[in-house]
Formats: structure tokens, C-alpha cells, sequence
């Protein structure tokens, strides 16, 4: 991952935003719903606390998207083009970043690939990243400093 402030936003331009700090962990996610958002093979979320995203344009509009599991997860997207820019899944200390909404979106890669289960079968993952049937545990796998990161974000919401 290299480090500093990324920025990106939405299609028309109306939704800016900054993440002020290098994101906690990057998903490379092939579960069917985020297949289904996305209409793609994957989505790739970059994990940071809410209070890293700084939208300085435009208010990205919250909408609430049904899941395979009976849960729901907010989206949040662009009130002129939709397109969504990032979401919340269950903790609103966290965003989840779309990573192709970035101006850069070559300057992520994935940490981890998870639910693979369901990955479409004409994408070969590299033997180089962790990948996973469904999930993983974070505590082995993120850098101590996120695991930091995180802890702070949870106790300051206890
Ligand atoms: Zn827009
Ligand atoms: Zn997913």
C-alpha cells in the first residue's frame, strides 16, 4: 500500500471525497451481493474509520440495500448519478470505500480476497494475496497498527 491522501468521488463530480490517513485493510470481496451492487465479478472495499472520510462536495445520500442474509447495508450514493462511493456495513465508525470511485484506483490493492466461494470462475486470484471461502480473522491478518486503529474507533463507541 503506499501512504498519504487519497482522493476520488463519484461520476458527475458532485461527491468529493478525501481519506486523509492509508486505509486499515482492502477487500477484494466476491460474495454475491456485491456482485449484485455492483453488476461486476467483485467489489473492492477499502476499510477506514468514518472519521478519515472527509466528503468536501456534494452529500453522498444514504440508502439502505437488502442483503442475502436478511440484514441491511447503507449505501451511500452520488443524490445526482447514484453511483455509489462507499457504504456502512453494522458499524458507523467504519466506511467501506469503493475502491474504482478513487481518482486512482490503480494506487489499492487488495490485502485479502474473501467469499470465494462464490467467485466467478474465470478470475484466478494471485497465490501471493490470503484468500478466503467465506471470511477471516482480522486479528491475524491486519497490521498491528490497524488492529490499533480499530480498537480505538470501537472504544470510543462502547
Ligand atoms: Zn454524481
Ligand atoms: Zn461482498
Amino acid at each position: 500500500m503506499t501512504s498519504g491522501q487519497r482522493e476520488g468521488g463519484c461520476s458527475c463530480g458532485e461527491v468529493r471525497y478525501r481519506l486523509t490517513s492509508d486505509p486499515l485493510f482492502v477487500h477484494c470481496c466476491h460474495c454475491l451481493n456485491c456482485q449484485r451492487q455492483t453488476g461486476s465479478a467483485f467489489v473492492i472495499n477499502l476499510l477506514i474509520e468514518t472519521d478519515l472520510v472527509q466528503v468536501f462536495a456534494g452529500a453522498p445520500q444514504p440508502i439502505p440495500v437488502p442483503r442475502d442474509d436478511g440484514s441491511a447495508q447503507t449505501i451511500f450514493r452520488c443524490p445526482t448519478c447514484q453511483v455509489a462511493v462507499f457504504s456502512l456495513y453494522g458499524h458507523s465508525g467504519f466506511r467501506f470505500v469503493r475502491a474504482g470511485t478513487l481518482d486512482d484506483p490503480a494506487g489499492v490493492a487488495p490485502d485479502v480476497h474473501i467469499f470465494t466461494r462464490s467467485k466467478v470462475p474465470w478470475v484466478t486470484l494471485p497465490e501471493s494475496v490470503p484468500a478466503f471461502e467465506v471470511y477471516y480473522d482480522a486479528k491475524t491478518l491486519w497490521p498491528p497498527e490497524s488492529l490499533d486503529r480499530r480498537d480505538a474507533v470501537l472504544a470510543a463507541r462502547a
